[in-house]
């Protein structure tokens, strides 16, 4: 009877170790799940989009692809954060800028104070290889009217502010890209600036040349936006000067809007839709065909910056390959011989 009374009650040990090692884990992974989806977003809307937030949830097959899909952000993001290559190339194309802005700055003085016949003439040689497009247009523009003074035209996130580590917490966390948590890391106001961008906005001022942000953070983003970078020391920013996104994602018409009283000497941006028009709808050659096109106007007039991380090269991929999770339809798309 003893006997039995012990083997009962070690059969009962086991099961119960048995119950608890098979369960916990699924409480662990729904808890991590519910934390992720809350830690970090105590007031986030309840309304929020689940597909946007593609978070995690145990026993979810489709959030376990959106987890996996975070993998191919891993090497992006820490090239991003730790390549010396990236950090040259930021000096390098602000270098550039620096350069391309003095020039464009010393042609429009020059053109501007050349006797009539000769602006004419001026006017025909900016017009050389130009195309239809908003860039070559603006480079073109006839020069009638009041002499209007030099404007920059600068995106804001991942040219000139360091969003990466959001990025690296979407990856840790599992979390594909939701406004809630974006807003969240905005109101921080603690992104980073990239490498040379402080700098490069203070020389432009320092040429007399008005510097603009031109960036689809929305407006209610304005404040934090603004501390962030008065923080840093960016030249002009202020509300004047920033013209985030009301409710049209394309840069067009703020772009115009500053051309009414400036003229924009050059654009600078980790996504071609912050340079022209004319890259917004990119079509099944990938933009390639517009780029081309505009190839004189890169490093003279625009200035592109690296950003691996996301951007509407990798929204135009994923459009274009057919289905599966993301890393099947990029992987689908790789060239091979
Ligand atoms: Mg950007």
């Amino acid at each position: 009877m003893k006997k039995l009374i012990i083997v009962t009650v070690i059969i009962m040990l086991a099961s119960c170790a048995t119950v608890k090692h098979s369960t916990l884990p699924a409480e662990e992974r729904s808890a991590r799940a519910a934390g992720s989806q809350t830690a970090l977003s105590p007031e986030g809307r309840p309304d929020q989009p689940v597909s946007e937030a593609k978070t995690v949830t145990a026993g979810d097959s489709s959030s376990m692809a959106a987890a996996e899909d975070q993998d191919q952000l891993i090497l992006a993001t820490l090239w991003y954060q730790k390549s010396a290559e990236m950090r040259a190339l930021f000096y390098q194309c602000f270098r550039n800028a620096e350069i391309a802005l003095k020039e464009n700055l010393e042609m429009q003085r020059q053109k501007w104070s050349a006797p009539e016949p000769l602006r004419a003439e001026s006017q025909t040689v900016s017009a050389l290889s130009a195309g239809e497009t908003e860039g070559a247009a603006l480079a073109s523009r006839p020069r009638t009217g009041p002499i209007k003074p030099a404007a920059v035209v600068l995106d804001i996130d991942e040219t000139l502010l360091d969003n990466s580590p959001f990025q690296g917490w979407q990856i840790i966390e599992k979390k594909g890209f939701n406004d809630d948590d974006w807003v969240r890391w905005v109101d921080l106001a603690r992104a980073r600036p990239l490498p040379g961008a402080v700098e490069f906005t203070r020389y432009a001022d320092s040429l007399g040349v008005e510097v603009f942000y031109v960036s689809n953070r929305t407006v209610k983003e304005m404040g934090p936006t603004i501390k962030n970078m008065t923080e840093w020391g960016f030249a002009n920013a202020d509300s004047t000067h920033m013209l985030l996104k009301e409710t049209v994602s394309s840069k067009v018409e703020r772009r115009e809007l500053i051309e009414k009283d400036y003229e924009i000497i050059l654009l600078v941006g980790d996504n071609l839709a912050d340079l022209s028009g004319a890259y917004e709808k990119r079509g099944p050659d990938f933009g390639f065909d517009a780029v081309n096109t505009e190839r004189h106007l890169f490093g003279t007039r625009y200035i592109v910056l690296p950003n691996p991380m996301y951007g509407n090269w990798l929204n135009d991929l994923l459009r274009t390959a057919p289905g599966g999770t993301e890393r099947e339809k990029l992987i689908k798309l790789l060239e091979t011989f």
